[in-house]
Order: C-alpha cells, then sequence, then structure tokens
C-alpha cells in the first residue's frame, strides 16, 4: 500500500461533504484528513472532528464558535478558510456553496495543492484564471461535478482535438414533467425536492430551474477547453448516463453509474489509480428504460443562456452566476417567484457589462457590481411581484 493521501475538505458540513466523509470513512488506510471547515454549522463540524481526529479545523462564519466541542483548536474567519486551504496537502476538495469558495479554492492551487472541485460557481466566474494558475503551478484541477467527471474520464488518453462534441445529461429536475402554466405557483419546499439527487438547497433549486445545467455548460467550456456550439445537453431523468464524449471518427464513450457523488469523488482523489468501493452493481439487465429527450426551453429558459454567455462578453458568465444567487437567494426568502429567476438573470445580463477581467480581484469587483444591479432590479421591479 502506497503511503495515505492527505486530504483537506472544504465545505465538510454540506452535501458533498457528506459523500467525501462517506467516501474517506471507507478508506481510512488511504486518506487522512488533515483539515475540514464548515461556515455556520459548527456541532456538526465538532462531530466530524472527534470522529477523524482532524489537527486544522476552521468555522468561517465565527457566529457559531461557542456551541464547537470538537478535540482540536478551532480557527475562525474567512481568512483562517484561506490559510487552511494552503497547508500542504496532497488534495483539497472545496465542496463550498457559491462564489464564497473562490478564495480558498485559489489559494489551495496557487501554493501547489491539487484541487477536486465541486464548487461550480467558482469555475464559471473564474475558470480561465483558475487553469492558467494549474498550468503555472503544475497541479491538477479535478472535477467533482458527476456529468465533468464523466466527461473527464472519457476524454482522457484521446486528444481533444479529435472530439466532434460532448453531451451533458441533465435529469431534468423536480418540474420536468410540470405543466408551464403550474410554475408561478412552484414553492421553494417544492424547488428543494430532487427527483434524483440529495443536495443542498441552491444547487437543488438551479436543477429545478435547469441554471444548474447552464453553469455546467460554461464550466466543460473551461474544464475542457471546448467551444459552446461542441456542447449539447440531453435530458435523462433516470441519470444513470452521465456524459458522453463524440469523437470524430464515429466512436461515442459513455460514462454510467447511478447517481451517487462517492463514485465522481473517488475518480477524483484517486487519480489515475481506482479503488473497490464495494457499491451496488448496475446491470443493464435489470434496467429496462433509459430515456432522452430535447430540453423544453420555454419551461427552462435559463438553460440557453449557457451557451449564451458562453458567446458574449467575457464577463457575462461571471454577472450570470451572480445574479443567479441573489434570484435564488431572494426566491428561498419566498420576496420573488420561480419564474422571476429567470427575468432577473436576463436582465441584469442586459444592464450589467462592467469590464473584462484580467485578475481575481477584478472578478470579485464585477461579482459584486453584478449583485448590486441584480438586488437592485429585485427591489424595482420584481419585490412581491
Ligand atoms: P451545501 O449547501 O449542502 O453545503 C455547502 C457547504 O459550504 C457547507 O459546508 C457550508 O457550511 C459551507 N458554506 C456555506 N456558505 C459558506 C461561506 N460563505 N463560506 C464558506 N463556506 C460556506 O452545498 P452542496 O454540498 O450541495 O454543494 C456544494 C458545491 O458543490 C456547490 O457549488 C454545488 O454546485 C456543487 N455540487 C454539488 C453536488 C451535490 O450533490 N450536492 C453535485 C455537484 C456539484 P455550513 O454547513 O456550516 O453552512
Ligand atoms: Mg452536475
Amino acid at each position: 500500500m502506497d503511503i495515505k493521501k492527505n486530504i483537506i475538505l472544504l465545505g465538510a458540513t454540506g452535501s458533498i461533504g457528506e459523500s467525501s466523509l462517506r467516501l474517506l470513512r471507507k478508506n481510512k488506510e488511504r486518506f487522512n484528513l488533515i483539515g475540514v471547515s464548515a461556515h455556520n454549522n459548527s456541532k456538526l463540524l465538532s462531530k466530524i472532528v472527534n470522529e477523524f481526529d482532524v489537527p486544522n479545523v476552521v468555522l468561517s462564519d465565527p457566529k457559531n464558535a461557542k456551541s464547537y466541542y470538537g478535540k482540536n483548536e478551532l480557527y475562525v474567519g474567512h481568512s483562517s478558510l484561506i490559510e487552511l486551504a494552503k497547508i500542504n496537502c496532497d488534495i483539497v476538495i472545496s465542496g463550498i456553496i457559491g462564489m464564497s469558495g473562490l478564495y480558498p479554492a485559489f489559494a489551495a492551487i496557487s501554493v501547489g495543492n491539487n484541487l477536486a472541485i465541486a464548487n461550480k460557481e467558482t469555475l464559471v466566474s473564474a475558470g480561465k484564471i483558475f487553469m492558467e494558475k494549474s498550468h503555472e503551478k503544475k497541479v491538477r484541477i479535478l472535477p467533482v461535478d458527476s456529468e465533468h467527471s464523466a466527461i473527464f474520464q472519457c476524454l482522457e488518453k484521446n486528444n481533444i482535438d479529435n472530439v466532434d462534441f460532448i453531451t451533458l445529461t441533465a435529469s431534468g429536475g423536480p418540474f420536468l414533467n410540470m405543466p408551464i402554466e403550474n410554475f408561478k405557483n412552484i414553492k421553494p419546499k417544492d424547488a428543494i425536492k430532487h427527483p434524483v439527487w440529495k443536495m443542498g438547497e441552491k444547487i437543488s433549486v438551479d436543477s429545478a430551474t435547469m441554471f444548474n445545467k447552464a453553469l455546467e455548460i460554461i464550466e466543460a467550456s473551461v474544464l475542457f477547453n471546448i467551444r459552446s456550439d461542441k456542447i449539447e445537453v440531453t435530458v435523462h431523468p433516470e441519470h444513470i448516463i452521465h456524459g458522453l464524449v463524440h469523437y470524430k471518427d464515429g466512436s461515442i464513450l459513455a460514462n454510467l453509474g447511478f447517481p451517487d457523488m462517492i463514485t465522481p469523488l473517488s475518480v477524483a482523489l484517486n487519480w489515475p489509480e481506482r479503488i473497490n468501493l464495494n457499491l451496488k452493481k448496475l446491470s443493464l439487465n435489470n434496467i429496462s428504460n433509459l430515456n432522452f429527450f430535447e430540453p423544453d426551453y420555454k419551461k427552462f429558459p435559463g438553460l440557453k443562456l449557457g451557451w449564451e454567455v458562453l458567446e458574449s462578453s467575457c464577463c457575462s458568465p461571471i454577472v450570470l452566476n451572480a445574479s443567479n444567487e441573489i434570484a435564488v437567494d431572494a426566491f428561498l426568502k419566498n420576496k420573488v417567484r420561480f419564474i422571476d429567476i429567470y427575468n432577473i438573470v436576463y436582465e441584469t445580463l442586459n444592464i450589467c457589462k462592467p469590464f473584462i477581467p484580467k485578475n481575481i480581484d477584478d472578478i470579485i469587483e464585477i461579482d459584486k457590481i453584478a449583485r448590486i444591479d441584480a438586488l437592485n432590479l429585485i427591489k424595482r421591479k420584481f419585490i412581491n411581484g
């Protein structure tokens, strides 16, 4: 057995955190968990620290520090989170939600740590700068998002020049079969009930609007350096096939598996090796039907924006992501309707075209401007709409 890999898990208390811990728990002889972070949930953080005896612990929001009871010392605040990501290790997993994951993930690769990244909002907004830094520092950026893990696995060893196009599958979310007339009545509690995956609230709403797939189009373009017109999306409700790479010679490689994030996490943490996870076996003999169809762009107009922003100014993905985060937050707080999410993003994209970002600080600045524009728009036009 090789020596153990040292892992730092950012966002240990979330859904990606939970899947990562399941993987580490099953493979204690392979991995040392040397660092963990949470934002608010200090009780769950304490439990994790005590189970895995994690030496480096951060709570990025100090508010709940008093209820921490872990056996190892707690550090608090955003700067401690960045310092945590910079500790020398084999792989940092980023399971933080939204743009809050940007600085710690960038800090990790800047000091030469490999990065297993689930936090797609960061790649959408700062992907180009991340990829450049990863080449400069000779570190790996390993996708955890299941569709991107699928493409990553089907692309490996094959030259990108021989790729014709790629397909990202989409489960279609909870409202796939709901008539469009009923969309105006959708409540947050309905939108966070995903039919296939158990995930955090924000990504669950993104799946319901299909903005998640728009973000994933941009994420794929960045990770694999592939043009927007070479990315296809197919609705596949069973979510057994996660992604396909179509080669120019007519050969198509697909990645299949039961929907469980433990597998893409295992691929990322063990790459290029694989380990036995002893999961339930998938036999095609037991799967009677796999369905595929074109997305309904009338019901899910946000999906089209994924392709459109890749064709427009390079600050548009940042604006799309920031305004979507603001709109989803307002929806979850019952301030705007489900159908307003698309209009808020669309209108913010039309009014907010700040400047071309050159570095991470520019990206944060554009993100801030877009958030203010989206919030003002909501106040002016959408609140209690
Ligand atoms: P969750 O909401 O379940 O978890 C988010 C994690 O980030 C928690 O540990 C939370 O801490 C922490 N966090 C929240 N706000 C901040 C902040 N401001 N600063 C630092 N840390 C913070 O999200 P998910 O696990 O569902 O998603 C995480 C990321 O992974 C997202 O970008 C999502 O798009 C992506 N992803 C998720 C998948 C999934 O299956 N869940 C699949 C593919 C991608 P606390 O609990 O203390 O609030
Ligand atoms: Mg995904």
